[in-house]
């Protein structure tokens, strides 16, 4: 039988090739602005989904570089023009986004060719491998007929001499031929080992606001039955989530960097950014913004300064990080609020929360249902009450460390 996989690649290559290309597109089109998340960071993630297309390029995913350039021409050339706070952003920001579409219109165009040339080549070896395996069929069931009245010859010839024991003789070739009436061969039962799965009925979960940046290896089914945001959701906890690694040493090394807020009682955070690579996202640089820090909160003073370290290097945001310096490790009603606003621009980004009073660390995000639908319709500020059940956020599990691997900490508050 086929693994679900072939199964799957199947099931697309026997689309037509259009429809799979508008499938894409399709996708890439269900982003939505909220109104409460300022438009400054649309901008900023836009670049972010540019760099990550590109990678996707690069590395010959070409499905996933598709859908985030459709992305980012839905979002710029449409949907944020729509949000309240559109006419703030300032004119130099809007000008390096209109030279990444002229960049990124061209690209995506090329792009669809491309697919379509490569679906079409998929459809025709579909369309052939159908032809072998219906002749192979027909074959294999002529075979299973002639066999079945072999079977019944056989059969009548063993009662025969049954009831003749005294005159054995085998019968010639001939004389089968003039065995009367074989019994309809109807009753034979064909294993069709052929015969398709039953199709899952797509994942629909519900999610008011799709992240920005999708989690690559979509699914096709809610795209194609333009479920509402669905397809961004990823199936539950860990879903279609791409792995994020965290170098071992970052923890200690941002620790040491805390330590004398740490003792003064005051929060500390930064921002983990990265690459992606061969659909992983890897941590290699933690930020440290300028920024007011208090006993249960802090808050950056320039986010520019952090986005421009950010462009000069290439780094896409995978999350942040902060201390708590007297309480254990989970997150505030603050922290959630924050965490939601980086998991609506890219699904996998994580918060990790260090208690070194309690030495205890957390690797912490919103649930993906649930706990993003909540926070992102909760309209409160500062602190104040959630309900915990059913909890809003959980213990990630898309995370490796790796012992090995490099980080660099960049402390802009000097
Ligand atoms: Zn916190
Ligand atoms: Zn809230």
């Amino acid at each position: 039988m086929p693994d679900k996989r072939t199964r799957q690649t199947e099931d697309l290559a026997s689309l037509e090739p259009a429809v799979r290309v508008k499938q894409l597109a399709h996708y890439g089109t269900m982003v939505e602005v909220d109104p409460n998340v300022p438009p400054r960071r649309y901008y900023r993630s836009g670049l972010e989904m540019v760099r990550m297309a590109n990678v996707y390029l690069a590395e010959g995913s070409l499905e996933n570089a598709y859908i985030l350039y459709m992305k980012f021409l839905t979002l710029f050339l449409d949907k944020i023009r729509k949000h309240p706070d559109y006419n703030s952003v300032p004119a130099d920001v809007k000008s390096v986004n209109q030279v990444k579409l002229k960049e990124v219109m061209p690209k995506a165009e090329k792009l669809k060719q491309k697919l379509l040339e490569q679906f079409t080549k998929e459809h025709e070896q579909y369309q052939e491998n159908e032809k072998k395996r219906v002749i192979a069929e027909e074959a294999r069931k002529k075979q299973e007929q002639e066999d079945a009245k072999l079977a019944v010859c056989l059969q009548a010839d063993e009662n025969r001499q049954d009831a003749n024991v005294k005159t054995p003789h085998l019968l010639h070739t001939e004389e089968w031929a003039v065995i009367p009436s074989a019994p309809p061969v109807d009753g034979v039962l064909y294993p069709d080992d052929f015969a398709s799965e039953p199709v899952r009925p797509p994942a629909h979960h519900y999610q008011p606001v799709p992240p920005l940046i999708p989690p690559s290896r979509p699914h096709h089914e809610a795209a194609a039955a333009g479920g509402a945001g669905g397809a961004g959701g990823a199936g539950g906890a860990g879903g279609a989530l791409r792995g994020v690694l965290v170098p071992g040493a970052l923890l200690a090394r941002f620790q040491a960097l805390a330590a004398r807020n740490t003792a003064r009682n005051l929060e500390l955070c930064g921002i983990l950014a990265g690459v992606l690579e061969r659909d992983r996202l890897k941590i290699t640089h933690v930020i440290v913004p300028k920024q007011t820090g208090t006993a249960d909160s802090c808050s950056t003073n320039n986010e520019e300064e952090i986005f421009h370290y950010q462009d000069q290097h290439n780094l896409i945001t995978l999350g942040w990080i902060h201390t708590h310096p007297t309480q254990t490790a989970f997150l505030s009603s603050v922290d959630l609020h924050t965490q939601c606003s980086y998991q609506l621009m890219m699904p996998e980004a994580i918060a990790i929360v260090c208690a070194p009073k309690y030495n205890e660390i957390g690797y912490f995000a919103l649930t993906p249902e649930y706990g993003m639908q909540f926070i992102s319709n909760c309209r409160q500020t500062g602190f104040h009450p959630h309900p915990n059940d059913p909890p809003l956020f959980y213990n990630v599990t898309h995370i490796q460390l790796d012992k090995t691997a490099p980080v660099e900490m960049i402390d802009l508050r000097r």
